[in-house]
């Protein structure tokens, strides 16, 4: 069954309707397009039909996007040549929505054609709303949880079916560029005072206002297929356009510190095509696009920010086990993650029991969610009697007795194995047989604090990141003897929460931590170098990592790095590797410089705790070396020493997926996101180099910068990671 079909009704409109088989939300095929293509052949052809409306049969969303997979086939069907079997394919799609838009008008007079609107029940994204940008009037229900834009840029590529070019002509390039740069989405009454569609009416009446507008005889030829079109705001030859496109080219570099190449080549997509007529800068836009298909980058992005991320979602690496959606969940200790886990948990809908040591601090930690919901008024993302909904469902206790009934439990109490024991035995006590017990410790081994529940194959990791309700990645760690159960239950809660699940073994420091913190011992040792400080935290950013190492110190604050060092120094005794690291720490810490919250750290604060520049006394205790290195050492040292501890979590059996070792890197600290994630870095810069390369790093930093025996065999076989431990290595 196809999924469009045609309706002609006898007012002589035709009624398309877009249904995409076996899915809630409609996606974009290569049959999809054969399908549309031939419906709207039809409505040209057939002189009883006047006009026609393409809505969509899912109830609230139009369509959701392409799925990214034809773009990747589009590539493997080109063999040799992809680029030419990229292009051609996009140019096919460019004469579909191209038809649309021109409705068999004649094209010298512009005279005849047929309208054609698009009728939205809701979300509109990616082709989406590239579909209805080539209809000749864009009708959206109005539906508030509906989302209307074109995020394409989030995955490292950019609209590539029209969306660019119409958007930009429609809306002129500044109006254009929070849509296309930021991949900004809006609800329909936003889209509309943003200019993307053309009319908000009610759900009810969605169909018929379309219907009514297609009967109207209206005039359907687009300003940019008139003679005399101005672009709105002015082309960039014009003198407003010229201080848009420099400001744009700033703003663009600032953001992307020019290694995300989508960016960059949607701005010179827009740029090129405003300088030429319409078809031609769809041309232009066709070229890009494929010249960012073809970067390894944006298909290392697809792959992590958009295939894998949402295969992890669904349960991908999840035990066959029955459904283990939580109702009621025991958080124990309401501090400053306790009282996040609360309320992403309320968001979903779950009962809490939000139990702390007196109630006062229990209370403390609802009052984290009213704060959180006030703001949300505020802003007009909530509403009051939501907000009571959220709070009627926290109970805030100092009472054990309150978890019964609960069939989770997550602890988030001191990072202390004596007081994580004492409360595992008083929930124990009182909850049934069945409950699952999560602890969300970052530093303690899961197995070591199992030994204090009666029921260690219930007892898991489910560890979060600071701040709860922003982070997007949690990191669940499997005991020795945690059970498929305890790992199926902490899947089901995250996908209630809507995060994204990494599973892991245990290990110290699982897998964020482990590799985050050499990023910021690298740093700090290159201080005690004497490396010019400005000169790693630029490094670091030009390669794309959100924060430098030592920014990132500061906002987890250096106490936090002393403590951290003095529990590692004490479980590795002679092994310890970072002295060099602590030194500066410590003196770091001995100065009252504890980071951000001290308003004194690596950086200088002002009064408001506004970060201002590098903290000179810095300067005077670790003099600048003569010689400072060259850019790229800097960048190398920064990434490699996250990534050689990714291949070694994968070596040790810590990482089970390397999918997983790439989303979570990008999600969990960030990692150059560009890259796709640490493994597809390696791929790309080649498993042969890689090794070479680190061994290299070896002979001048130390040890640490080892090829481990993973990397170095691959390099020797010349093999990829994706290769070795990809889809189809899973498969097998
Ligand atoms: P916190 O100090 O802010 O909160 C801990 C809370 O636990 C306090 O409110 C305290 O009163 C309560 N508590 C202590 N003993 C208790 C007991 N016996 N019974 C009931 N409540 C008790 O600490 P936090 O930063 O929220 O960290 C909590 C846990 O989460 C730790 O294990 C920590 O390692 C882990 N963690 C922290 C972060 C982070 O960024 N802070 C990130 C991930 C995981």
């Amino acid at each position: 069954m196809s999924d469009f079909s045609m309706n002609v009704g006898a007012d002589g409109v035709a009624i398309i309707t877009w249904d995409t088989q076996g899915k809630s939300m409609n996606v974009m095929s290569e049959q999809g397009f054969i399908d549309l293509d031939a419906l709207i052949d039809q409505v040209l052809a057939d002189e009883a039909i006047k006009g026609a409306v393409i809505t969509s049969g899912k109830e609230g969303s139009f369509a959701g996007g392409m799925d990214l997979n034809v773009i990747a086939r589009m590539k493997e069907a080109g063999g040799d040549d992809p680029a030419a079997s990229i292009f051609d394919g996009i140019m096919k799609i460019h004469s579909i929505l191209r038809k649309i838009e021109r409705a068999g008008m004649d094209p010298k007079t512009n005279k005849g054609g047929k309208p054609i609107a698009a009728a939205l029940p809701g979300t509109a994204l990616g082709i989406g709303l590239e579909i209805p940008l080539s209809c000749h009037r864009i009708f959206a229900a109005d539906n508030p949880k509906a989302k209307i834009g074109l995020p394409e840029i989030m995955v490292g590529i950019f609209p590539g079916a029209g969306g660019t070019t119409r958007l930009v002509r429609k809306l002129g390039a500044m109006g254009a560029s929070p849509l296309l740069l930021e991949g900004k989405l809006n609800d329909p009454k936003k889209a509309k005072s943003a200019g993307v569609v053309d009319e908000v009416v009610a759900p009810e009446e969605l169909l018929d206002k379309a219907r009514d507008w297609v009967l109207s005889e209206p005039k359907i030829v687009k300003p940019w297929d008139e003679k005399g079109y101005k672009m709105p705001g002015g082309a960039p030859y014009h003198p407003a356009g010229f201080m848009t496109f420099v400001g744009a080219s700033a703003m663009v570099n600032g953001k992307t510190q020019g290694v995300y190449p989508a960016a960059k080549a949607l701005l010179s997509a827009v740029y090129e095509g405003a300088l030429v007529p319409f078809d031609t800068a769809l041309k232009i836009e066709a070229r890009w696009f494929t010249n960012v298909l073809l970067n390894p980058s944006s298909s290392a992005m697809i792959r992590s920010l958009f295939i894998n991320k949402e295969a992890l979602e669904k349960g991908a690496n999840r035990p066959d086990q029955p459904d283990q959606k939580v109702s009621k969940v025991g958080v124990l200790g309401a501090g400053m993650m306790g009282a996040g886990i609360a309320l992403v948990s309320a968001q979903a809908g779950i009962d809490v029991v939000l139990l702390d040591q007196d109630q006062a601090a229990a209370d403390r930690g609802k009052a984290y969610t009213e704060s959180y919901a006030d703001k949300g008024i505020k802003r007009g993302k909530t509403t009051p009697e939501k907000k009571q909904a959220l709070l009627d469902r926290i109970t805030a206790t100092t009472d054990y007795n309150a978890l019964a009934g609960c069939d989770l439990i997550i602890e988030a109490v001191f990072e202390d194995p004596g007081v994580k024991a004492e409360v595992t035995a008083k929930v124990e006590a009182v909850v049934g047989e069945d409950c699952i017990f999560a602890t969300n410790t970052s530093t303690l081994p899961i197995t070591e604090l199992a030994k204090a529940s009666k029921r260690p194959e219930q007892y898991i990791g489910i560890h979060f990141f600071s701040p709860v309700e922003r982070m997007l990645l949690v990191e669940i760690i499997k005991g020795k003897e945690t059970g498929d159960r305890a790992v199926a239950k902490a899947l089901d809660y995250v996908r209630q929460i809507k995060k994204t699940p990494i599973v892991v073994n245990d290990a110290r420091f699982f897998y964020a931590n482990r590799c985050i913190i050499p990023y910021i011992n690298e740093g700090i040792r290159m201080v005690a170098e004497g490396v010019n400080p400005a000169l790693i935290e630029h490094a670091a950013k030009l390669v794309g990592m959100p924060l430098g190492p030592l920014q990132l110190v500061d906002e987890t604050s250096i106490d936090l790095g002393v403590k951290i060092a003095k529990a590692t120094r004490a479980a590795m005794g002679d092994a310890y590797p970072d002295g060099a690291v602590d030194e500066v720490v410590f003196w770091m810490a001995d100065e009252g410089r504890l980071g951000r919250k001290a308003k004194a750290g690596f950086y200088e604060y002002d009064e408001a705790g506004k970060r201002q520049g590098l903290w000179k006394g810095l300067e005077e205790k670790y003099p600048r070396a003569e010689e400072q290195p060259e850019l790229i050492e800097v960048q190398h040292r920064l990434l490699f020493i996250q990534t050689l501890e990714a291949v070694r979590a994968l070596e040790e059996g810590v990482l089970e997926d390397i999918r997983e070792g790439d989303v979570g890197a990008i999600l969990g600290w960030g990692f150059a996101p560009w890259s796709g994630g640490p493994f597809s870095w390696l791929d790309m810069l080649g498993t042969p180099y890689a090794a070479a390369r680190t061994a290299e790093l070896a002979e001048t930093h130390g040890a640490r910068f080892a090829t481990p025996a993973l990397l170095e065999e691959m390099g020797r076989k010349g093999q990829t990671f994706y290769g070795r431990f990809g889809d189809a290595a899973r498969a097998a």
